[in-house]
Order: structure tokens, then sequence, then C-alpha cells
């Protein structure tokens, strides 16, 4: 046996219909959502794009903090970093692992891009040397949840917004024109203030306009880096998504 053979035998085999179960919470509700291979695939289209205009490409070095619970916001993105030819450097979104998200920072080749910035491993870099500023302040481009955004801003890092969004992610372009929601996917709309999501692809679980948690408003129009996508204003600085962990 080789892995030839092995990538062969595998690619026989029947691939199930799911890429899994996720979970999120809506205020104070659970909310589970199944998500299909090719829901992956699309959404790996969508974010191969959003990372190809922040100049990734082949050999260039990125931070991924995310773990299994949040793999199904993450992982198109990890995939399109394949894609790219891009090198991944994988940490883990809990405060302990920051020092794994440090060494990745400060080694070398430098990373040009942490992807998925939290609460937990923000505040573990705050703890470590020089804090923030030291740790990632280099970073040409810092993708990271609102509610980390304000520490950020204290270390005087510019942060770009990478959040789940419901079952959906909203990721900040690098033109800085908004926060974009994969229109050919999701429909947003904010209710009373707070953001809803419908499906509009033929995705494995279908949502009718059910409330994500986070507050927020909805621009449409073309975005100053050329897509039609919807974008969302984030009213406080919580997205109110938190997956479960
Ligand atoms: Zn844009």
């Amino acid at each position: 046996m080789t892995i030839a053979s092995t990538d062969a035998a595998v690619s026989r085999i029947q691939r199930p219909r799911l890429w899994g179960i996720a979970r999120y919470v809506a205020g104070t509700r659970a909310e589970h959502f199944e998500i299909s291979w090719d829901d992956i695939e699309r959404d790996t289209d969508w974010a191969t794009g959003l990372l190809a205009d922040y100049g990734i490409g082949a050999h260039r070095y990125v931070i991924v903090v995310s773990l299994t619970p949040l793999a199904p916001w993450s992982r198109p993105f990890e995939l399109a970093l394949r894609r790219l030819g891009a090198v991944i450097c994988p940490t883990d979104a809990y405060r302990f692992d920051a020092r794994r998200t440090s060494m990745f920072a400060r080694g070398r080749p430098s990373p040009t891009m942490v992807l998925g910035l939290e609460d937990e491993v923000t505040a573990g870099l705050d703890d470590l040397d020089g804090g923030l500023s030291a740790q990632i302040g280099a970073m040409p481009s810092v993708l990271a949840r609102p509610s980390t955004h304000a520490r950020l801003a204290a270390a005087g890092i510019d942060p770009y917004c990478f959040t789940p969004l419901g079952a959906a992610t909203a990721v900040e372009c690098h033109a800085r024109g908004g926060v974009h929601v994969n229109s050919a996917e999701w429909a947003v709309e904010s209710i009373d203030g707070e953001l809803h999501l419908t499906t509009v692809a033929d995705r494995a679980h279908r949502l009718d306009g059910a409330p994500t948690g986070a507050r927020g408003r909805v621009e449409q129009g073309t975005c100053a880096c050329g897509r039609t996508d919807v974008r969302v204003v984030f009213e406080t600085v919580d997205a109110g998504s938190e997956e479960g962990r």
C-alpha cells in the first residue's frame, strides 16, 4: 500500500451528504445546523476570493486560530488557503495556546495574516512579553472578532472583522469597505436592530429569518472592493454568535 493507492481507494468511498453538524447560540438559545460538503465547497470558493484580495498566495504564512467547534466557519478559509498555496500555521482558540500564536507570529518567515482571532487568544497574547503590540503589531492583516477590536485598537492594531454570524460568516474585505456576508448563500436583514439570516442557496440546513443574536444594520450596494454582497455593520462590540465551546 502506498499513499497513492490509499488516496485512490479513499476516492472510491461514497462521500456522505453531510460534512457535519454545528452549533451556535443566538441570545440564550442554542441552534444546531447541518452543513453539506457542497456547502463547504461553495463557502471555500467565496473565501478564496476574499483571501486572494488580501494578497494571500503561494508560500504566504497565515496563522489560523480555530477549534473543532469553530470549524464550520474557519474550515472553508483553511481550504481556501490550501488552494492558494499558502502555509497554514494552526493554533487553538484557547488562552493557554496564545504562546503558539506568538511563536508563529514572531517566527520566520513572518506570517502575513492572523485569521480568526477571538477573545481568548487576544487576552493571552496581551499577557505575553510586550503585550499585543509586540506580539502581533507588525502583522499586516489581523482578522478578528468584533469583541476583540477595542483591545486590539488600544494596542495600536487596526483589525479587520472576521466573525461567525449565526450559521454564516461575516468577513471584512481588504478594502475595508464593509463586513461581507456571501449573498449567494444568505440574505441578511435587521429586524428591530437584530440581524436575521435566510438561506438563499440550496444549503443542507434552510433558515428563514433566523435570529443571530448579533445587533447591527445592513448596507446594500457595491463595496469599494467591487463586491455586491450585503454588508453588515455591527452595533456593539459583541457579534453575539458564540458557538458553544
Ligand atoms: Zn468589500
